[in-house]
């Protein structure tokens, strides 16, 4: 069983124009937010491209409608870990990927005044769930720091929850991640084909072809977006993406606000908000069930759910009791190394992919998409993000 999220209930019923057209200069198959931000920005780059949107069930079906609407800067790793992990240099270009990423979906917003996406410049909060946790935050702050991002190390939990520190960086932000990608699709003017899967490929002499149950569509070049579910796609994948599934919970309004920021805690393996309209959002659990939150079932289970319940209580007693209004799953694509994937297919040379953002794929998601783009035009993948850093010596 697949449960609605909130995102995707909330949002108000959209319906794309019915497609006019059957070939394009780009067709990108997958509508969340990688094949959205990948459209925008090739809308932007070359007007006057013919673009499709394809997707096996409706835009914002996958990870991009199940997800808790953080945008954060960098990755799920703190940054003194990412810094041990990448090196200096790398972290800081990944960390500042997702702030220029950050700085368009503002340029986004600014120059779309009436899309409404529930954007919340609130800042977030990092904590620290234990002693060490509050270590290697200290020392990230301080990294972050030298290397030019604006945040702020606070030695005791500021919101007085039982956490050990913080860190606060006021430039992150919430949204409404379904009404985003919605939006950058339809001001890319692209075709959507929703509830059309794709479950063929064939490269010809005059472009290359998706066919599916609905029909066969032509393009020039296609750009798949199909992040964890990309491995049942093609076997190329299956030793570099890796299916992984997140839980979360929203709860019916609590009448005070107790939390302005979006909060990430214990590595980030727990997450929570406090939504406008006082509704609390609960996220995580996957650390303390690794061995099951794998592949891609979309199925909330009763034990991670109860894991997460139990972490509110203990954190918020005071929310203890308030109706649980809606549980949903949705499944993140990761890599080996933590970085998102771009490339082309081996042997469909006009075939691009834009991959696996983990559990930052709206961090990183219009940066990400404008490489997508360049990708697909120049016929070059973003040296950071190429699939060949994964190849074998
Ligand atoms: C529980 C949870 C919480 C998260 N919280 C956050 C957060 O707060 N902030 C953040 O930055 N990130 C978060 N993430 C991660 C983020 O949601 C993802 O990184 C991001 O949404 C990935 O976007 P995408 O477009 O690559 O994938 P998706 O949104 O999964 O889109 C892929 C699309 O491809 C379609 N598709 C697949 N196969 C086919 C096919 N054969 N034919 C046609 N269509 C197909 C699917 O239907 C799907 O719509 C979270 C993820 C989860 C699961």
């Amino acid at each position: 069983m697949t449960s609605a999220s909130f995102w995707q209930a909330t949002a108000e019923p959209w319906q794309p124009p019915s497609p006019t057209a059957q070939t394009f200069d780009c067709l990108i198959i997958g509508g969340g937010i990688a094949g959205g931000a990948a459209a925008y920005a090739l809308a932007q780059a070359k007007p006057a491209w013919k673009l499709a949107v394809v997707d096996r069930r409706q835009i914002g079906g996958g990870a991009t409608g199940r997800n808790a609407g953080f945008l954060l800067a960098g990755t799920a790793d703190h940054y003194a870990v990412s810094v041990a992990k990448y090196g200096r240099a790398t972290a800081r270009d990944v960390f500042a990927t997702t702030v220029a990423s950050h700085d368009h979906i503002r340029a986004f917003l600014a120059r779309y005044p009436t899309v409404a996406c529930d954007y919340l410049p609130c800042g977030s909060l990092t904590l620290a769930g234990t002693p060490d946790e509050a270590n290697v935050l200290a020392q990230s702050a301080e990294l972050l720091r030298e290397d030019g991002f604006n945040v702020t190390f606070l030695p005791s939990d500021p919101l007085g929850r039982g956490f050990y520190a913080a860190i606060h960086n006021p430039h992150d932000a919430g949204i409404h991640p379904v009404k985003l990608v919605r939006a950058l699709i339809e001001q890319s003017g692209a075709e959507v084909f929703e509830h059309w899967p794709v479950t063929a490929l064939e490269t010809t002499p005059d472009g290359v072809r998706a066919h599916g149950p609905r029909g066969s569509l032509r393009a020039e070049r296609i750009l798949l977006a199909l992040n964890g579910e990309a491995v049942h796609f093609s076997p190329d994948f299956a030793d570099k993406v890796f299916p992984t599934r997140g839980q979360i919970f929203v709860t019916a309004a609590y009448p005070r606000r107790l939390l302005a920021e979006v909060v990430y805690a214990n590595h980030g393996y727990e997450y929570f908000r406090q939504l406008p309209d006082g509704r609390f959002l609960f996220g995580g659990g996957r650390r303390a069930f690794a061995s099951t939150e794998i592949g891609t079932d979309e199925t909330p289970t009763a034990e991670v759910q109860g894991f997460l319940e139990s972490f509110k209580d203990r954190h918020f007693p005071e929310l203890s009791g308030l109706p649980i209004d809606y549980r949903w799953a949705g499944v993140m694509g990761f890599t080996p190394d933590g970085l998102p994937l771009l490339g082309t297919l081996p042997n469909h040379p006009q075939v691009w992919f834009s991959l696996a953002c983990h559990g930052h794929g709206m961090g990183f998601s219009l940066e990400v998409g404008r490489l997508a783009a360049e990708m697909v035009q120049t016929g070059c993948p973003p040296a950071r993000f190429d699939l060949a850093r994964l190849k074998p010596a």
